[in-house]
C-alpha cells in the first residue's frame, strides 16, 4: 500500500477518505472513492496507476483516464471481440493493437479457432501491471502460449505488413498521446494491408455523446476502404457518457448475417440477443452517421 504523501496528481484526501479525481476532459471532473491505489508507476509513455474503488472495483487508470475496471471492463472487452471473430469464417490469425490490460486478448483466447494472437502494446509496463495486479481483467493471457507480445508501436508495426492477419482488434486509448496515430487514415489503410482477404478489422470509435468527430470520422475512413462497415455499441458506466461505439470493417462477411450460435456462451455481458440487437442504433448515431 502507498503511503499518503505518494498518491500522484489524480487523487486527494478528503474526511479521511482517498478519492480518485477523473481529469482527463475539460469540462468535467469525476470523482471515486477509492479504497486504496494499489500501484503508481511513470512509463516511458504514461502514467499507470491501479487503484482500488468502492463501487467499481480495481481498475487500470492511463494519465488520469479509466480504461477498463472489474464491475465493467468485461462489456467493453467482450464487444470488441467476440462480435469479429464470430463474423469471421475461420478466425485463426489475430492481431491485437494496443489492449495492455489483456483483457480483450483474454476473450479472443476463447475461440479454439484462434491459432495465434500478435498481441502489439507499445508500453510493456501496462501489461506487467495489470498481470501483476488486475488478473480479473487480464486472465490467463500472458501464460497462454498463442499469445506473442510485441512491444512497440502499433502504428509502425502495420507500416510493412501484408496478409497476415484474419481479425485486427484495434483496443487503443483515447486519441491522445501514442493513440493519436491510431485514429488515422494511413494506419486504417496499413492495417487494412494486413488483412487476408476476408478479414475484419475493429476499433473503438469513442463516445457518440461526446467525440462526435471521431466517430464520424473512423466511419467515413472505413466506409472508403471496405465493403461492408457496421457501427454497434454497448453499454460501459465507467466511459464518459455510458454509451460506447465501435466500428467493424470487413472485407467479406456481415456481422447482419453470421450464425450467432457460434457465439460462446461463458460471457457475461454479450449474448445472442446483444449481438443482434448492438447494431439496432439510436437515432443520435445516425444523426452522427448521416
Ligand atoms: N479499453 C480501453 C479504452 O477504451 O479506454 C483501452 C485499453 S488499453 C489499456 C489501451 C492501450 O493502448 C494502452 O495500454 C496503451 O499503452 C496502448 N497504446 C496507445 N497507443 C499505442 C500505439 N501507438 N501502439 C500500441 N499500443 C498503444
Amino acid at each position: 500500500k502507498l503511503a499518503m504523501k505518494e498518491l500522484g496528481k489524480y487523487f486527494k484526501y478528503e474526511d479521511g477518505d482517498i478519492w480518485f479525481v477523473e481529469t482527463d476532459r475539460n469540462n468535467m471532473k469525476l470523482e471515486y472513492r477509492a479504497k486504496e491505489l494499489i500501484s503508481s508507476v511513470k512509463s516511458p509513455f504514461q502514467q499507470i496507476d491501479i487503484v482500488d474503488l468502492y463501487d467499481f472495483g480495481k481498475c487500470l487508470v492511463l494519465d488520469g483516464a479509466i480504461q477498463s475496471t472489474v464491475l465493467d471492463g468485461h462489456i467493453y472487452n467482450e464487444m470488441i471481440s467476440h462480435i469479429p471473430i464470430v463474423t469471421h469464417d475461420n478466425p485463426q490469425d489475430v492481431l491485437i493493437i494496443g489492449g495492455g490490460d489483456c483483457g480483450v486478448a483474454n476473450e479472443v483466447l476463447k475461440y479454439e479457432e484462434v491459432k495465434k494472437v500478435d498481441f502489439v502494446e507499445i508500453d510493456e509496463l501496462v501489461v506487467k501491471e495489470c498481470v501483476e495486479h488486475i488478473p480479473e481483467i487480464a486472465g490467463t493471457t500472458s501464460q497462454d502460449n498463442r499469445v506473442n507480445f510485441i512491444f512497440t508501436d502499433g502504428v509502425k508495426f502495420v507500416e510493412d505488413k501484408k496478409n497476415l492477419y484474419d481479425v485486427i482488434l484495434v483496443d487503443s486509448s483515447d486519441p491522445v498521446g501514442p493513440a493519436v496515430q491510431l485514429f488515422s487514415r494511413e494506419f486504417y489503410q496499413n492495417a487494412k494491408n494486413c488483412l487476408k482477404e476476408d478479414g475484419i478489422m475493429v476499433c473503438q470509435s469513442q463516445s457518440p455523446l461526446f467525440n462526435k468527430d471521431i466517430l464520424r470520422n473512423t466511419h467515413k475512413i472505413l466506409n472508403e476502404l471496405y465493403p461492408i462497415v457496421r457501427t454497434y455499441y454497448a453499454i460501459v458506466p465507467s466511459y464518459p457518457g455510458g454509451i460506447w461505439s465501435f466500428t467493424l470493417a470487413s472485407l467479406k462477411n456481415d456481422p447482419l448475417e453470421v450464425d450467432v450460435m457460434k457465439l460462446k456462451t461463458n460471457t457475461k455481458y454479450i449474448n445472442e440477443g446483444v449481438f443482434q440487437s448492438c447494431f439496432k442504433l439510436p437515432n443520435m448515431f445516425k444523426y452522427v452517421l448521416e
